[in-house]
Formats: structure tokens, sequence, C-alpha cells
């Protein structure tokens, strides 16, 4: 655990059901504002949720405009189409409104209004040189937590792998976690975007910069999507489990803001950047491989989860049983909520390992997080588990 540690967030949160009401009562903190863009996909274009919106906008004399182009996992070239086609319109506001991928393009087009920087040169580490247009955050996804960290993730095709922005300038003003936006999320997106919080807090946890904020949201966002996970997909009209999983996946991208993810993001890019895995489905079938790898390092932690989401036995189970309760659960969960198990249904073959083994080798800046080395032949050995 590290010795000095720090935690920044969003300027404000509003939680609850129908919170996105409330949204009205909240706009004067942004300042004088004259014409909003709301970024998001194809899906919200007609939805009741961008009338509501724009009802409270026009109340406040806020124009607006609806952009609801955003592709899944969105690529370099995809956000710099989208920059160009919104610039000369002046928005001196954005609000994203959807999963991680409307967000994160949120977050980079209001640095790229700022900074006369293509967005080639903002990824890495602040690389961002000026604060961006002001940011409003809606998820309606719960998995990603994007809406509380300062990161944006984009695949870089060329490089055949997702890459991130990571700057204090892309936290948002203002974020509203209203499950009732969820509620219309399939079985299997909220599957899989749940396992990606589950795995956020869990690889927070476990990381080299794990320190007392990071666990108390990591916990606590465990608590409450271990709690929920499978009702939230069996039972999707649950407002409860909704709540459940929209307050565990802001916890989780709390906790990574300040601990960081480790290993099974680093192994989970490649799959995204080249062969296009949904995030949360990569980085659920890769849980549980990476943590068998990584077991001698996280025993005692994995033994403080599995006595906290109650996944043991007996009072008297030792740190080892724990840890291997708890990956048995993490493996039950995706087999129970129909997450693929093997890299084979993607088109992944033996001949593309090395590839994917270097290319998760380099993305140091989470690889350095893990609570242990990996090589590229423990690298390798994962993702052949999951071609077997
Ligand atoms: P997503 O945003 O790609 O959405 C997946 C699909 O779900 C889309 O088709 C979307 O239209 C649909 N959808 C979203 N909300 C819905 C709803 N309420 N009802 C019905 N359909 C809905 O998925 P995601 O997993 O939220 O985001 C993935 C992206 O976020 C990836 O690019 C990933 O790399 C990135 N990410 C970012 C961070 C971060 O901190 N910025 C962290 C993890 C992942």
């Amino acid at each position: 655990m590290t010795t000095i540690y720090s935690f920044q967030t969003a300027g404000r949160i509003i939680a609850g059901n129908d919170s996105l009401r409330e949204l009205k009562n909240h706009l004067s903190i942004l300042g004088d504002v004259k014409k909003a863009a709301i970024i998001t996909t194809p899906f919200f274009e007609t939805s009741s949720f961008i009338e509501l919106i724009g009802e409270q906008l026009t109340g406040a004399d806020i124009s607006y405009e609806v952009l609801a182009e955003i592709q899944p996992e969105p690529t370099v070239g995809h956000i710099e189409d989208v920059f160009a086609s919104l610039s000369g319109q002046s928005f001196d506001l954005l609000i994203g409104l959807g999963g991680g991928s409307a967000l994160d393009a949120a977050k980079i087009l209001s640095v790229m209004s700022t900074n006369d920087l293509p967005l080639r040169d903002l990824i890495g580490t602040d690389k961002v040189e000026k604060e961006g247009i002001p940011t409003i955050l809606i998820p309606t996804t719960s998995g990603t937590g994007s809406e509380v960290t300062p990161n944006a993730i984009v695949t870089v095709p060329e490089a055949e792998l997702k890459e991130g922005v990571v700057s204090r300038y892309l936290l948002p003003s203002l974020v509203i976690l209203d499950p009732v936006l969820t509620l219309t999320l399939p079985p299997n997106i909220t599957a899989a975007t749940g396992m990606d919080a589950f795995t956020h807090s869990f690889e927070s946890f476990i990381s080299t910069k794990a320190n007392p904020i990071s666990d108390m949201f990591a916990m606590e966002s465990m608590r409450l999507i271990s709690r929920s996970i499978i009702t939230a997909c069996e039972e999707g009209s649950n407002l409860e489990a909704r709540h459940d999983m929209l307050m565990g996946s802001a916890y989780g991208g709390m906790a990574l803001t300040s601990a960081g993810t480790a290993a099974v993001h680093a192994l989970a890019y490649p799959l995204g950047g080249k062969f296009h895995i949904p995030h949360g489905e990569a980085n659920s079938m890769l849980l549980p491989h990476v943590t068998r790898v990584n077991l001698d390092a996280i025993q005692e932690r994995m033994a403080l989860i599995a006595k906290e989401i109650g996944v043991l036995t007996s009072r008297e189970a030792s740190s080892a049983e724990a840890a291997e309760a708890l990956i048995t659960q993490i493996e039950e969960w995706t087999k129970r909520l129909n997450i693929p198990q093997n890299l084979k249904v993607f088109g992944i073959k033996e001949e593309d390992v090395e590839d994917l083994a270097t290319a998760a080798s380099k993305v140091t800046r989470l690889l350095n997080n893990n609570p242990k080395e990996l090589t590229i032949a423990d690298m390798q050995g994962i993702y052949r588990k999951l071609l077997k």
C-alpha cells in the first residue's frame, strides 16, 4: 500500500431516482452558459431523457443541439470527425449522456475545444495544457465510472490498442447519477458493464497504489455490485438493483482515480483495440485468469473482499480458501450472466497470442500498478488459458 495518496473527483454529484429532473437547480454553478451540445449515441436521439434535459436548459435560457452520433468504443478518427462537425458553433457547455463511449467523447471534445492540439497529442498523462469548456456527465450504463474519472479512452487503430487521455481537466463540473436512465439497459450490456465496474474496484483494491481512500470506495463498490448484479441482469426493472449498480460503478471510478487499475485492464486493451471485444467483456474474461497469476501476492487482500461480500463458506476459512472462493464466485457470475469465456468466439487464434502479449506489455501505465511483475510469458499464458 502506498503512503502518500490523493483523491479528486467531479465538482458536484447529484444522485438518486429521478435526479435528472433536478438538473435545472444546479445549472447556475456552470457560470454564464448560452449554448450547450448534448453528446450522445443514436440510441438516445429521440429519448424522453433528451427532452427532459432540453426543457430544463430552455427554462434557463440555454439553447442546445443534440449530437447523437457517438459510436461505441470511439476511435481517434471518429472523435476528430465529431469535433470538426462542432467547430465554429461556440458551445460553452457539453453534456455527455450515455455509456463510457459518449461520456469519454464529451470529455475529450471539451478539452479539444480549448487546447489547440490534435487528439493524438493529448493522449497520455497530463498532456492537456488548458481547462476545457464545462461538462455535465450523465451515465446510462453502470460500468466505466467515467463520469468521475480524469480519464478518457480512445481506440487507436494503427496501434491496435486503446489508449487514455489522462488529465484533471477531464473531470466534469456536474454529474447526475439517475438509475432510472439505466432501466433500458439490456441484460448482456448490464452484465458486461457491471463486471467492468467490479473489475475497476477489484483492481484498485489490489493495486500497488491502493490506499485508505480508494479502499473505502472499492470495497463499498464491490459490496453493492456483488449483491445486485444478478438481479439487475435478470430483473432489469428492479430500480433498487439498478441503484446499487450505478452507485457501485461510480464508486469504482472513484477508487480507480485514486489507485489505478492494473494488469486486467492492460491485457484488455489490445483485445478491444485489435479485436473490438467490448471493454466489459474483455475485463470479465481476463479477471479470474489474471487473478490466479497474481494470487500469491494478493491472497490476504482477496480474503478481505471475500469476507465483506459474503462468499466465505466457513468463518474459519484460511486466506487461501477465501481467495479461491472469491475466484469461484467471479467465474460463476460470468457463466450465469452469459459473458463469453473464450477468445475463440471473437476470432482470436493461437497465432495472435504473441502480438497480444507484446501489445499488452506496452501498457506500462497500468502494469506498474499490478501487485506482481508480469513477464511476456505470463501474459501469453493468460491469453492461452482463454483459448482452450
Ligand atoms: P458504451 O458506452 O460503449 O455503450 C454500449 C452500448 O450500450 C451502446 O450501444 C449504447 O448506445 C448502449 N446503451 C448505453 N446506455 C444504454 C441504456 N440505458 N439503454 C440501452 N442501451 C444503452 O459502453 P460502456 O461500457 O459504458 O463504455 C465503454 C467505453 O468506455 C470504452 O471505450 C471503454 O474503453 C471506456 N472506459 C472508460 C473509462 C474511463 O474512466 N473513462 C473506464 C472504463 C472504460
